[in-house]
C-alpha cells in the first residue's frame, strides 16, 4: 500500500499536533504557513489539559516542567481587592508560544513551509489540489484545515464564518519587575477571576521558553473580557494605529494609542492587583471573542480541526486542547488507511469531532453569557465554571 500524501494548511498548534500525529503513522505530510517567519507571538496564556500536552508526555523528550508552570491556588478578587473566594487548584499553565516552541521543535522543518497561503483547492475522487496565494499548486490525498478561527476553508466548504460575541478580550503581560512585590505575591502561582457582572478579569502566570524549550522565566498575564457592542465604536477599537480595520485580533504594539490610554483609565476600578497588571502593561492587544458553529467537519478528502472547525469561546480555557484531541482522534482514524480510504476514514472520524466541538461552544456561550450578561449568576463554586474540554475539571 502507497503512503497516504498529507497536507495541513495552518502551522500552529493543531496544525503541528495533526502533522506529527500523522507523520509518526507513516504519512508524508508537508505542512503549509501562510507566515513568512517563525509565530512567536499569537495570543498569551493556556491552560494545560490533557490534550494539549499528550504529544509530549506521550512521543517526546520534553517534560511537562519544560514548557509550563504548576499552580496552588484558584482564586476571585472583590473589588476592593481581598479575597472572595480560595480553593486549592493544580491547573497548569503555559503560553501559546511555549506550546508553539515545543511543537515545532518536533517537526521536519524541510516540510513545514512558510509563505503558504492556501487562496483555494479543488477536489476530485483521487486527490485535493491546493493553490497559494504565492504561487504554486500541489496535489494531495488528504488535506487538514487547521487555519484558525478566520478559516478560509470553512467559508469555502461550508459557508460558515466566525461570529462577534459582543464583547473583546484587552490582553497583556508583565514581568516580576514591572509590578509591585505586593502585587505579585497576590498574582503569583494562582489563578484569579475578578468580576462585576458585564464583565471580568482573568489572570495567571505563564512561563518563558527558549529555544532549547526550556521554561527560564515567568510572567503574568491578563484577559479582561469588555462589552462592546458590534457597530461604529466596535469598528474603531478594531482599527489599528495605521488604519487598518482588523478582524479578530489586533496584536500588540498596534492598538491605536488613545484606546490604550483609555481602557487604562478606566482599569482603575477593577481590584488595585489587577488594576496595577493591566495598567503596567507594555503594548496591551486586543482579540475580539467570536465563535463558529459549523455543520461538518469533512468533506470529500478535506477535513477541518481546531479552530477552523466549531471555534468555541475562551471560557473554558479548552480550544487548544480540542485542536490537539481532534488531531489525535483524527490519526487514530488514519491508522493502516491507504490514499483510497481517505474519504472513509474522515466521515468515521468526523461525527465524534463535531460532537465534542459542538457540546464544548454551548458550554462557553452559557459561561460568557453567565460572566458578561450583567445577571450576577456565576457562581465561583459552582463545579460547572471548572476549565476542561469535555468536561470541567475541578482543581485538585
Ligand atoms: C483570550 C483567549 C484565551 C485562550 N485561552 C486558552 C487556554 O487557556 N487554553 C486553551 O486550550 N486554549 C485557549 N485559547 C484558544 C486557543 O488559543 C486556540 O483554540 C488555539 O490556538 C487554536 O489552534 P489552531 O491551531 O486551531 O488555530 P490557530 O492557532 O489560530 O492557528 C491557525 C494557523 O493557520 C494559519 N493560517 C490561517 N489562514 C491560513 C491560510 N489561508 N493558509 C495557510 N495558513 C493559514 C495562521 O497563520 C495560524 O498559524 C484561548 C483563546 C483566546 C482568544
Amino acid at each position: 500500500m502507497s503512503a497516504v500524501r498529507a497536507a495541513v494548511v495552518g502551522g500552529s498548534l493543531g496544525g503541528l499536533t495533526a502533522g506529527l500525529l500523522l507523520r509518526d503513522l507513516g504519512v508524508e505530510v508537508d505542512i503549509f504557513e501562510r507566515s513568512p517567519v517563525a509565530l512567536e507571538g499569537l495570543g498569551a496564556g493556556i491552560i494545560v489539559h490533557e490534550p494539549t500536552v499528550r504529544y509530549f508526555v506521550e512521543r517526546s523528550s520534553i517534560s511537562l516542567d519544560d514548557i509550563s508552570l504548576t499552580s496552588d491556588r484558584l482564586q476571585y478578587l472583590r473589588p476592593d481587592g481581598s479575597v472572595e473566594h480560595e480553593e486549592k487548584s493544580d491547573y497548569r499553565f503555559t503560553a501559546w508560544s511555549s506550546l508553539f516552541r515545543g511543537l515545532e521543535s518536533l517537526f521536519d522543518q524541510g516540510r513545514y513551509h512558510r509563505s503558504h497561503t492556501l487562496v483555494g483547492f479543488d477536489q476530485d475522487a483521487d486527490g485535493v489540489d491546493l493553490r497559494f496565494a504565492e504561487g504554486g499548486e500541489r496535489r494531495f490525498d488528504l488535506v487538514v484545515c487547521a487555519d484558525g478561527v478566520s478559516s478560509a476553508a470553512r467559508r469555502r466548504l461550508f459557508g460558515v464564518d466566525a461570529e462577534y460575541s459582543g464583547y473583546v478580550g484587552w490582553r497583556g503581560i508583565c514581568g516580576r519587575e514591572e509590578l509591585s512585590g505586593e502585587t505579585w505575591e497576590v498574582l503569583d502561582n494562582t489563578f484569579t477571576y475578578a468580576l462585576s457582572g458585564d464583565e471580568h478579569v482573568v489572570a495567571y502566570p505563564i512561563p518563558t521558553v527558549d529555544r532549547d524549550v526550556h521554561v527560564t522565566d515567568y510572567r503574568i498575564n491578563f484577559t479582561w473580557y469588555r462589552n462592546v457592542e458590534a457597530g461604529p465604536d466596535y469598528d474603531e477599537l478594531m482599527t489599528d494605529r495605521t488604519g487598518l480595520r482588523r478582524s479578530i485580533s489586533v496584536p500588540a504594539g498596534s492598538a491605536q494609542e488613545r484606546q490604550v490610554a483609555r481602557m487604562r483609565a478606566d482599569a482603575a476600578r477593577l481590584p488595585p492587583p489587577i488594576a496595577e497588571l493591566v495598567g503596567r502593561a507594555q503594548d496591551p492587544f486586543i482579540t475580539a471573542i467570536v465563535d463558529a458553529d459549523c455543520p461538518h467537519l469533512a468533506g470529500g478528502r478535506i477535513c477541518l480541526i481546531g479552530d477552523a472547525a466549531v471555534t468555541a469561546r475562551p471560557h473554558a480555557a479548552a480550544g487548544s486542547a480540542k485542536a490537539a484531541a481532534d488531531a489525535w482522534s483524527l490519526a487514530e482514524a488514519f491508522e493502516g488507511v491507504g490514499p483510497d480510504g481517505v474519504p472513509e476514514a474522515l466521515r468515521s472520524w468526523e461525527g465524534p469531532a463535531l460532537e465534542r466541538g459542538r457540546a464544548l461552544l454551548e458550554r462557553t456561550r452559557d459561561m460568557g453569557r453567565r460572566l458578561q450578561g450583567g445577571k450576577g449568576d456565576w457562581k465561583p463554586a459552582d463545579p460547572g465554571n471548572r476549565f476542561g474540554l469535555e468536561t470541567p475539571r475541578a482543581p485538585a
